[in-house]
């Protein structure tokens, strides 16, 4: 198999590589064995396309097939990969991010719920394991989203999300931004939380919250700015979780209309921290390729080694409407 072309760099060049099933499957097919291919049964180093079958090469060795779409997030799909390859170029293009509802507009998916499942799936893909801890002083806190819902009289703090999020500082501005869910404010799972993003003997600055009271056992410098001027309002304490916290709370309201499902929520985290730019010369995250493509052709290059995550495992349940969705609290 020869090697991956130049990936394109246009929303044309995208469109016009991508424009039908074969090109896309052949591109997933370079994806899948970078090296040529290789069967996993016989070892066989040849393997013939089967165009009735959409996606599948069966090796001249054995005979066995093999989807190049099994063990995919793409897996199962019978929609055009043209859509899939379209569908990824949305979302990662897309500054402040995509809805379900806008996401079947561009692709004229027929249904809303295939739209919505798409996004959970290129979610997954975003994830990325592994990812370097942060490092040198990093200010940590976290906030609530949500609340109780309209209308529904009695319910009470269950109802909100509990968003921890820690910040690398760097100089006057940003630098790395981690985001997570986390179940309540006990000790237990704040010092988690910073254990699990921050590396072991960093500097961790956050509030006088007791929670956060034994960090400086574990390992850390811990830096404590305690509210103790009238005057004085976290945001100015911790300005940088704060700018994360309040930028984090315009893209829902802005993008999802100020409510999504608790239950995706880690996802929406994920998808945020991937795309946080913030102006006045902060810098977060790796800066934003030049190239519209490039989010696309990572996000292809991840979602072909991302397990696939079937519709039912997405929702938990059979239908993913009539969830509990949270609202922003201001
Ligand atoms: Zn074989």
């Amino acid at each position: 198999m020869d090697l991956l072309d130049e990936f394109p760099s246009t929303e044309a060049e995208f469109r016009g590589r991508f424009a039908d099933e074969e090109r896309c499957r052949a591109h997933l097919a370079r994806l899948k064995w970078r090296e040529g291919f290789r069967c996993g049964h016989c070892g066989g180093k040849t393997a013939y396309f089967l165009p009735s079958k959409r996606v599948v090469y069966e090796c001249a060795g054995c005979g066995r097939q093999v989807s190049v779409i099994a063990g995919t997030i793409f897996e199962q799909s019978k929609k055009p990969l043209v859509l899939w390859f379209r569908a990824i170029f949305e979302v990662t293009a897309s500054k402040q991010g995509i809805s379900a509802a806008e996401l079947q507009r561009k692709l004229g998916l027929g249904s809303y719920q295939t739209a919505w499942s798409w996004l959970h799936k290129i979610r997954t893909a975003m994830v990325r394991p592994n990812r370097e801890p942060l490092s040198g002083e990093v200010e940590i806190d976290e906030s609530y989203l949500g609340g109780p819902e309209a209308g529904k009289p009695g319910r009470g703090a269950e109802d909100k999300a509990i968003v921890a999020a820690a910040v690398e500082k760097r100089g006057r501005g940003c630098g790395r931004v981690r985001l997570g869910l986390i179940a309540d404010v006990s000790a237990r799972v704040l010092i988690g939380f910073v254990q699990q993003h921050l590396g072991g003997d960093e500097t961790a600055h956050t509030d006088g919250w007791r929670g956060y009271a034994q960090l400086g056992k574990t390992g850390y410098r811990h830096i404590i700015s305690v509210l103790s001027k009238l005057d004085q309002t976290a945001a100015e304490v911790l300005p940088r979780v704060h700018l994360v916290f309040s930028l984090l709370k315009r893209w829902i309201l802005g993008t999802h209309q100020g409510s999504v499902s608790r239950k995706h929520l880690a996802g929406y985290l994920e998808e945020f921290t991937l795309m946080l730019r913030i102006p006045c010369g902060h810098r977060f995250n790796r800066r934003r390729a030049r190239r519209i493509t490039h989010g696309a052709e990572r996000l292809l290059g991840i979602a072909m080694a991302t397990p696939p995550r079937p519709f039912w495992k997405i929702v938990g349940r059979p239908h993913p409407q009539g969830k509990a969705r949270l609202a922003v609290a201001a």
